[in-house]
């Protein structure tokens, strides 16, 4: 099955990467995939393969992504089936009837996004970072022509496929790789969103130039990351963790963000949201058992992380290629 999933995925590369490129990205995506994929592979693959054959009708433009419809399959045996893929991070979707609750409100995000994007309709796009994919299908329903998200969990592309699994023609394309690994000064897509991953990066200037040398020109860039308050002055690097995570470097505030994205030679560049992340967008659930952010903020004064830094606020910038 995933080695028909890469054929198909290579197929659809076609279009954007000359043979070279495109042999190494499928070589890497045949390594982690086939070669010597991550141990949970193959649990993860027999929890999809319970699932009821597809295609099936779906509806990937509402904020509950909704596969299929209720009474069409057993809900117990669908249900049994998703819940070999949790931790379920990103979402919501409803696959016929069975609600999974992400740990995130994506549909938040894509709330706060929507509304400021440049019509995808027609459009290249390349989701970083896109987690299962939540965000992939709902800019295919918005029109773009093919969408590529890239993201080095594996856990994440199946949960991915089990939505393709039911919506086999929509042009979305998960490839597990991280961004440095696309080749640079490909000048492929017309949108390219960084959502969550900026703070991740060691190196967010090289991040943002990465994302730069992917855009065709008047392209049109959408950021989304941790801020702090404060002037073009200011950035916040943890001395170990934030809000519990791991690998989180850099927190600027959205003036010195601009300054980044100035720098590194990008044009119109507006903040368009800014806001604090609540304990409703994201926290535990049946879906996502581990702690969350309601766990990670300081009990007696909920404005702090738990390690004393301000508690996540998060800003969506759009700008563009000249
Ligand atoms: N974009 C989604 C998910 C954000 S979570 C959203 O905004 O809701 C951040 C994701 O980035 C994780 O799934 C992680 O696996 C991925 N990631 C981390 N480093 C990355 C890199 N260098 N390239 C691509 N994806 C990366």
């Amino acid at each position: 099955m995933l080695r028909d999933y890469l054929q198909q995925c290579e197929a659809a590369l076609r279009e954007l990467y000359a043979q070279p490129e495109r042999d190494v990205l499928m070589a890497l995506c045949r390594e982690r995939l086939l070669d010597k994929p991550h141990g949970d592979l193959p649990r993860w693959l027999a929890a999809l393969n319970a699932l009821p054959e597809g295609p099936a009708e779906c509806d990937l433009s509402a904020d509950t992504l909704r596969i299929g419809q209720p009474g069409e399959v057993d809900p117990a045996e669908v249900k049994a089936a998703l819940q070999g893929l949790i931790p379920w991070r990103k979402g919501p979707f409803d696959f016929f009837g069975v609600h999974i609750d992400t740990e995130w409100h994506s549909d938040w995000k894509w709330q706060r996004v929507a509304p400021h994007l440049s019509p995808l309709a027609g459009r290249r796009v390349l989701d970083v970072g896109c987690g299962s994919g939540y965000h992939c299908w709902r800019m295919a329903a918005a029109g773009a022509k093919q969408v590529v998200g890239i993201d080095p969990t594996i856990l994440f592309l199946v949960q991915y496929l089990a939505v393709r699994r039911f919506a086999p023609s929509v042009p979305v394309w998960f490839l597990p790789l991280r961004m440095e690994e696309l080749p640079a000064q490909t000048e492929n897509f017309d949108t390219v969103f960084s959502m969550g991953v900026l703070y991740h990066r060691r190196s967010p200037l090289d991040h943002l130039l990465e994302l730069k040398a992917v855009l065709g020109e008047g392209g049109e860039l959408v950021l989304e990351t941790l801020v702090v308050e404060g002037d073009e002055q200011t950035v916040l690097m943890p001395e170990d963790r934030y809000a519990a995570m791991r690998n989180v470097f850099f927190l600027p505030s959205v003036a010195m963000l601009e300054r980044w994205l100035h720098r590194c030679g990008f044009v119109d560049i507006r903040c368009v949201d800014e806001s604090d992340t609540t304990v409703e967008e994201q926290r535990a659930t049946e879906w996502m058992r581990f702690q969350s952010l309601p766990d990670f903020l300081d009990a007696s004064n909920p404005a702090r992380t738990r390690e004393g830094y301000p508690a996540p606020r998060r800003a969506v910038l759009m700008a563009r290629k000249p």
